[in-house]
């Protein structure tokens, strides 16, 4: 892999490269831009790049001892922080350690490069660390974050570095990679490509077979045929509070297919709408229930959702939600 085999940035690749070529590498970058649209990857390949004992035009050969190392997450030079397990956000330890760490030149390579993926919320003194490794960088370190959102990092960290916007991708380039990948035909990688708004990683997981069969059966139950059969909201309640992080995921599918049908409800069109497979059904239910009502739907979709994140009990949870939104009769 090299960076000519990030898919769809060619602005945030070609900044980097140019970059590289003319030797001015900024210390620290903010990669921004929705979940699964590379800006992990990318980070991995500047660090490649930068590090590449046969580099070719500002990229890395991706054959060397160098290259593999990185791949392989093996390259004593390069490090990946995240939350250690089970905690939430990066502690001020971690930095501390970082920070000790990039004092010294690089082991093998010609930079040191830190890579903090996703921003997790820093405890507010790992920020202040943070900080102050960004107003005095240490000799040949590069530092890169990457936040789905410029606005949810510090201003001050945030401005001491430069940032890189990373754009969604395209529908059908999300399609083919889908497509390709899972061996979907292409009407059902179209429909993940869609739902993922331009996003690799969500289109990935709406991808999953298992997860496709849980929305058919939800749209089943959703349609007027399915309201009222409670043993059928019950299993499927049961299936979904087995998903574990992916019940957010779902959540987010289910807000789609409400949101859908406010769109139909409201001016009868179906442009804009993602669920193209189940118009009928959604035709059908925007017909029927008035906005104020699917507005309903979405906000105790949003509190349910907020619940099981404050631990709540999961099957409860979502036993009480899908009766709601399934099984009342109208
Ligand atoms: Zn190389």
């Amino acid at each position: 892999m090299s960076f000519k085999q990030i898919k769809g940035q060619p602005k945030a690749v070609s900044a980097l490269t140019t970059a590289i070529i003319s030797r001015r590498l900024s210390h620290a970058y903010l990669f921004t831009g929705i979940d699964g649209i590379g800006k992990r990857t990318t980070a991995l390949e500047l660090a490649k790049a930068v590090n590449c004992t046969h580099p070719v035009a500002g990229d890395s050969c991706g054959t060397c001892q160098s290259c593999g190392k990185i791949e392989a997450g093996l390259h004593p030079d390069v490090r990946m922080i995240e939350p250690n397990e089970g905690a939430n956000n990066i502690k001020i330890e971690q930095i501390r350690e970082i920070k000790r760490w990039m004092r010294f030149r690089p082991n093998e390579g010609h930079y040191r490069v830190t890579i903090i993926p996703g921003y997790y919320p820093l405890t507010d003194e790992a920020a202040n660390a943070l900080l102050k490794t960004l107003e005095e960088p240490p000799q040949d370190n590069i530092l890169v974050l990457t936040a789905v959102d410029r606005k949810k990092v510090l201003a001050t960290i945030a401005s001491r570095c430069q940032q890189i916007p990373f754009n969604p991708l395209s529908e059908t380039l999300v399609a083919e990679f889908i497509a390709e990948k899972y061996k979907l035909d292409y009407d059902q990688a179209r429909l993940s490509a869609l739902m993922a708004s331009g996003s690799l990683k969500w289109a990935g997981i709406f991808a999953k077979a298992d997860f496709f069969r849980l929305r058919e059966d939800f749209v089943a139950l959703m349609s007027r045929q399915g309201r009222t059969e409670l043993s059928r909201v019950f299993s499927l309640s049961k299936r979904l509070s087995q998903l574990k992080e992916d019940l957010n995921d779902f959540f987010y599918l289910m807000k789609l297919l409400y949101r859908d049908e406010l769109i139909l409800a409201s001016d009868g069109a179906s442009t804009g709408v993602t669920n193209f497979d189940h118009l009928e059904v959604l035709q059908e239910l925007a017909r029927d229930e008035p906005g104020l009502l699917i507005f309903d739907k979405l906000d105790r979709i949003n509190r349910a959702e907020r619940a099981i994140l404050r631990n709540a009990n999961r099957q409860l949870t979502l036993d009480t939600l899908l009766i709601r939104l399934l099984a009342t009769p109208q």
